[in-house]
């Protein structure tokens, strides 16, 4: 099957979010299950720095290889392009946005023909690539090169939708009835996601709960409409997880690996933990982590006022986070007043977060809402009993089984599962054994990529 991904940044390339991660692993996925994919994304100037070969296709086109074989084609225009940034700097999203990404869309397909890559599904991620299906509508409908290519949008965050007033709309360059109920138009405004909601052949989103959840009006961020309408076409894929970097039985990260058949080590890096951050290393107290943007999705509100009473738990508490000033003073004058319980670092730090997923005996992660998370797969894996909401993708990997779920977004619920988990971490071998059965839980990118050749089968047909 012949696949082409259309993404606005793809690890190693070029990250800000899960969205680079997925662009990244899938099509390695893909490649091991025999299908022949590229990739394309626009060349920012970080591309130059990840440390690959780039090779010069034609003026505008660069190229570059991952996997086996994989080519990453970069679309390039330094003045688009050629920044600090992916989408904006200090003072908020770039002004050009609608020209950056409009501009890479039609470059897609331009480039498509120009290398005679007849893909049978062109896979969009995000509102950056949406535009794609409205162009092979408007420029390539009768285009025999095209015949038989569908598209396929994945949505990784329903919050993020690429919305611009309506006066840009003729830099688009497309006839004016795209500006339409059943197109870009919404409430008035250019909605790019949107469109490609309607325009593409089939969709997805990064979990079946939150496939299901974003056509309520409460997380459907205004689009629950549109989404509803095309319920047939909309579908839910779990990301999956690349354990070659998260693995405690190989993470060099790690004071100590283990593994699920000899998973003795954890103590010696809970120890370790423990003594890095200042707390007793007491085996008996239970220790939770957090690794988490400080941001109101994940859960900080309810968090933040829950901090007075979860202090007297009997637990410690060590928080890895960057984000939101509101929260980190909160936490800050909580980690102050509660000294010897709570351990906090104000940073991005992936070491940390290594060994915090290994040393710790509880994942705190009460999203409000979540459309897949990494955090409580790696805890998982690591065998670090994640606490979670009952929401998108912590609903669909987390379970009475291998964790605790709480069902009502609010503190009350929050303490309560907490406590839950604090009782059963005194079962001496209760706990031991939920460990295992966390551990055993396996969100393989090959099983993931495996429904994505389904469901690129299901556009196609
Ligand atoms: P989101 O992409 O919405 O932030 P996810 O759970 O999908 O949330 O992924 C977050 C990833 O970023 C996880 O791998 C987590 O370990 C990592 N992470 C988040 N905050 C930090 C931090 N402050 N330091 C190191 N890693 C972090």
């Amino acid at each position: 099957m012949k696949i082409a991904i259309a993404a606005s940044e793809v690890v190693p390339f070029a990250k800000t979010g899960g969205l680079a991660d997925v662009a990244g692993a899938l099509p390695l996925a893909l490649e091991e299950l025999g299908a022949e994919v590229i990739v394309i994304m626009p060349r920012y100037k970080c591309v130059d720095s990840a440390g690959y070969k780039i090779e010069r296709l034609n003026k505008e086109t660069s190229f570059s290889l991952i996997g086996k074989n994989i080519r990453i084609y970069f679309i390039e225009n330094s003045e688009y392009f050629n920044r600090d940034g992916l989408y904006g700097d200090k003072k908020g999203d770039y002004k050009d946005n609608l020209d950056r990404f409009s501009f890479y869309c039609r470059r897609v397909l331009e480039l498509l023909k120009e290398i005679n890559f007849k893909a049978e599904v062109i896979h969009l991620h995000d509102w950056q690539a949406a535009l794609i299906p409205l162009y092979l509508k408007a420029e390539y409908n009768n285009d025999p090169f095209y015949k038989d290519t569908k598209t396929l949008l994945t949505v990784h965050n329903i919050g993020y939708q690429g919305i611009f007033p309506k006066e840009e709309f003729a830099k688009l360059r497309l006839e004016e009835s795209f500006f339409s109920i059943e197109g870009l138009e919404f409430y008035g405004k250019i909605n790019i996601l949107k469109g490609g909601l309607e325009a593409s052949d089939i969709i997805n989103t990064v979990s079946p709960t939150y496939s299901k959840e974003i056509q309520g009006r409460e997380l459907g961020f205004g689009l629950e409409g549109v989404l509803k309408k095309r319920a047939d076409r909309l579908f839910g894929i779990l990301n999956g997880l690349d354990y070659s970097v998260w693995d405690p039985q190989t993470d060099n990260l790690i004071a100590q690996r283990y593994s699920l058949r000899d998973p003795q080590g954890k103590s010696k890096d809970k120890k370790e933990l423990q003594l890095f951050c200042g707390l007793a290393d007491n085996p008996a107290v239970p220790l939770a982590g957090i690794v988490s943007r400080l941001a109101q999705q994940k859960g900080f509100d309810i968090l933040s006022t829950s901090l007075a009473a979860l202090c007297k738990m009997g637990l410690q508490l060590v928080i890895l986070g960057s984000g939101d000033l509101k929260y980190q003073r909160i936490l800050q004058k909580a980690a102050e007043k509660y000294k010897g319980i709570i351990s906090l670092h104000l940073k991005f730090d992936d070491a940390l977060a290594h060994k915090i997923y290994a040393g710790s005996d509880m994942f705190l992660m009460p999203s409000r809402y979540e459309p897949c998370g990494l955090g409580q797969m790696i805890s998982l894996r690591y065998g670090t009993v994640p606490v979670v909401f009952k929401t998108g993708g912590l609903a669909d990997t987390v379970n009475v089984d291998n964790g605790f779920v709480f069902e009502e977004y609010n503190k009350k619920a929050l303490l309560a599962a907490l406590a839950k988990a604090i009782e059963a971490f005194k079962d001496k071998e209760g706990w031991p054994a939920l460990i295992r059965r966390a551990m055993q839980a396996c969100f393989s990118w090959e099983e993931s990529a495996k429904k994505y050749l389904e469901l690129y089968a299901k556009a196609a047909d």
